[in-house]
């Protein structure tokens, strides 16, 4: 059985401890490989390496980092196919997403953070004539990068890349539900000529590789994606040792559909938002709000569009919903569709189990599913569930369909379908949410800043701000 390594110092090597995990192939319920079961040694390890390498790094001419960072995002494209498939058993998705999205972006995220660190500038400011001041950004050392398993390579590299870039030096861990293509990836650094101990890849759980990431001295700062639950904990060690925290964490999204829409864009793209990647997207749009004079209309078409959705094997071309990324997952969100209805929701399609004929029958699959008839303060709507999973509520006034928008603990996106250019505006800067879409969902823009409110998140990733997280500004003020 293929056994997935550890990556320290430029060598792919097995965790101190010789055990492994089993890593499951989701969409047939059975283990295909096994990735290391690593513990604090390695990452002390892993860190060790990092320190070593970060002089000769962060010293390095940002031109010839930027061009080690292109050539590893070449590769990348160069073996799409390879890492698509890779991703697609994996974690489940279908292999189509992963081809057209997942992969596509890993390389665009490399590219974009290796060329944006070329035009990188700091302030300069001259005071009354009096003296000047300038803001050198420096990189911070070595940082630790945490990611999940729902865009596993995507987030992967949407947190070293920026951290690299900036000169840092890494120890990051992937989920231990989808290791594969970040194991692949550092192959590629390999082959890439990446300098040994610049990127550390410790793979094994959460409460031991991760918690020792966390505790680590010598790592100063770390950039988490992943649950609401995990960020606090990470929080509760990592900010009394004064480490720096970008924590991108869940949400319970609005998706808030107003009666003048564009009627044929808002329900086929509400069908991408609720149901895109098996639903298990941090952005997907769980809530849908619909204007009361629309909502019969509404929740026809959008009912019956759902109904023709293809839950089948991840590697067919023409499959809508793969499987979910692990039978704990599945258990959890059919949990929440049965207290949907314990709650009084009707389910107007899905809420069960699905059995795939062949190679995929003991796979984790679940009906897209459409709830209606439940209060704003019910679990349902108030906890993410993170799967195929949406339920449906009418609303009268832009000021109901607002405060239903914001009245839950997390903040991190919403969506907002109008042909009204005032209420669009007007609405987009109430809605609390690190994110809204006007008429579009999931546009992203690498430069623009990406995160959350409230519960979903503290900082920004993306563009600027991740440079400048991964950096330390130090001002020099010269008496002229
Ligand atoms: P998770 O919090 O269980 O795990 C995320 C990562 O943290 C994994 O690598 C895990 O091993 C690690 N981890 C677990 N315990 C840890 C600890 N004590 N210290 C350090 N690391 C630890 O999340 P998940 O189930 O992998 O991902 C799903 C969640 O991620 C959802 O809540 C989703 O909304 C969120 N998410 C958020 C964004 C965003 O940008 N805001 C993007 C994708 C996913």
């Amino acid at each position: 059985m293929q056994k997935i390594l550890n990556y320290i110092h430029g060598h792919l090597t097995e965790p101190n401890s010789r055990n492994y995990l089993d890593d499951i192939n989701p969409a047939e319920g059975k283990v295909y490989c096994q990735l290391p079961d690593s513990d604090r040694k390695d990452v002390n390890q892993a860190a060790h390496a990092a320190r070593l390498a970060f002089p000769e790094w962060s010293a390095m001419p940002v031109k010839k980092r930027s061009d080690i960072l292109l050539k590893i995002a070449d590769l990348i494209d160069r073996d799409l196919e390879k890492l698509a498939l890779a991703e697609s058993i994996d974690n489940g998705k279908p292999l189509k997403l992963a081809t057209e999205l997942d992969i596509p972006r890993a390389s665009a995220n490399i590219r974009f953070f290796a060329t944006a660190i070329l035009h990188f500038s700091s302030e300069a400011h001259l005071s009354d004539n009096e003296a000047v001041n300038y803001t050198i950004r420096s990189p911070l050392g070595v940082v630790g990068c945490i990611s999940p398993w729902n865009l596993p390579l995507y987030l992967f590299t949407w947190k070293i890349a920026p951290a690299l870039a900036s000169g840092n030096t890494v120890v990051a861990k992937p989920s231990e539900l989808t290791p594969m293509t970040a194991f692949l990836f550092s192959e590629l650094c390999m082959e890439a000529g990446l300098p040994a101990g610049v990127l550390n890849v410790v793979h094994g759980l959460g409460d031991k590789v991760g918690q020792a990431i966390n505790e680590h001295t010598e790592i100063t700062a770390i950039s988490f994606t992943g649950g609401t639950a995990t960020g606090r904990k990470i929080a509760a060690t990592a900010a009394p040792m004064f480490k720096k925290l970008s924590l991108e964490l869940g949400g319970k999204n609005a998706n808030i559909i107003f009666a003048d829409c564009d009627v044929e864009q808002a329900i086929n793209t509400s069908i991408k938002s609720s149901f895109s990647n098996q639903g298990e997207i941090c952005l997907c749009g769980s809530r849908i709000l619909v204007e009361r004079n629309f909502y019969n209309t509404f929740v026809e078409a959008f009912v019956a569009k759902t109904k023709r959705l293809r839950i089948n094997d991840p590697l067919q071309a023409d499959t809508d919903l793969g499987a979910l990324v692990s039978e704990a997952h599945m258990n959890k969100v059919l949990s929440y569709i049965e207290l949907a209805k314990l709650e009084g929701g009707t389910v107007l399609t899905g809420g069960k189990r699905v059995v795939v004929e062949g190679r995929c029958s003991e796979g984790y699959f679940v009906e897209p599913t459409v709830i209606v008839g439940l209060d704003q303060n019910c679990r349902t709507n108030q906890e993410e569930i993170f799967g195929p999973v949406v339920t449906i509520m009418p609303f009268d006034t832009e000021q109901e369909a607002l405060e239903l928008a914001n009245a839950t603990a997390y903040g991190l996106s919403a969506t907002v379908w109008t042909e009204n250019l005032k209420r669009a505006h007007n609405i987009s800067h109430q809605l609390k949410s690190g994110i809204v879409w006007v008429n579009c969902w999931l546009y992203r823009d690498l430069r623009t800043p990406f995160g959350g409110m409230k519960q979903s998140g503290v900082g920004r990733e993306g563009g600027l701000e991740a440079l400048r997280f991964f950096t330390e500004a130090k001002n020099v003020c010269i008496r002229l």
